[in-house]
């Protein structure tokens, strides 16, 4: 079963196609020249259904998406769907945490609680939709620990657990994460429409 995922980041088919490939769901990327519109919906689930929408319409196939960011307790939530641009530039990993870490340095252990949440979209070519959406609670540490992962994976410790996310093998994080419980609830729904 061939689906298309909206995006252009190699790193994210390959982490989405090991959490999908047990449901029998193949992923294509979409073609490098495409340009995907800018993430206008004030939610995770309207800005994964957003970019769903366009992958669907550009192929004709069935298209898959996520939209994710990081909910801080402390910060009433925020970056929430601002995670990527948080320090005003989108993607720039590095300066979203030291922005985070620094708002939040005399937030005391207890209340530093946080989560990842991520909202993955199904759309097919009849118009049919499909979202969940999943979260990870945990807690943000004083300073940056491990190197595996990408965005605020180096200051987010799991609830039950004592290493960050930037610690844990891909595989450990895939089990638990907000991105494996949303593509894995997506899974089945999408291959029941599929089908049907
Ligand atoms: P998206 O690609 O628009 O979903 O951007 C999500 C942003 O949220 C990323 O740039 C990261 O800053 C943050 N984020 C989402 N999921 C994770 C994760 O699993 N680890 C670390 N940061 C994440």
């Amino acid at each position: 079963m061939k689906v298309v995922l909206a995006t252009r980041n190699a790193g994210k088919i390959a982490e989405l196609q090991r959490i999908l490939a047990p449901s029998g769901v193949e992923l294509i990327g979409l073609d490098p020249d495409f340009e995907p519109g800018p993430e206008t919906a004030p939610d995770f689930t309207g800005n994964a259904l957003a970019k769903a929408r366009e992958a669907a319409a550009h192929t004709g196939l069935p298209s898959v998406a996520d939209d994710s960011g990081l909910a801080v307790d402390a910060l009433n939530g925020m970056p929430g769907i601002l995670s990527a641009r948080w320090a005003g530039r989108h993607g720039d990993d590095v300066a979203n945490l030291e922005l985070l870490l620094g708002q939040i340095a005399d937030v005391p252990a207890d209340r530093r609680t946080a989560r990842f949440i991520c909202a993955a979209a199904a759309v097919l070519p009849d118009g049919r939709e499909l979202v969940v959406e999943q979260a990870l609670p945990g807690r943000i540490i004083d300073a940056p620990r491990g190197t595996n992962g990408f965005g605020y994976d180096p200051v987010f410790v799991p609830d039950g657990e004592s290493r960050t996310t930037a610690e844990m093998p891909s595989d450990e994080k895939d089990a638990i994460s907000h991105r494996g419980k949303a593509f894995r609830a997506l899974a089945p729904l999408l291959v029941d429409a599929l089908r049907g």
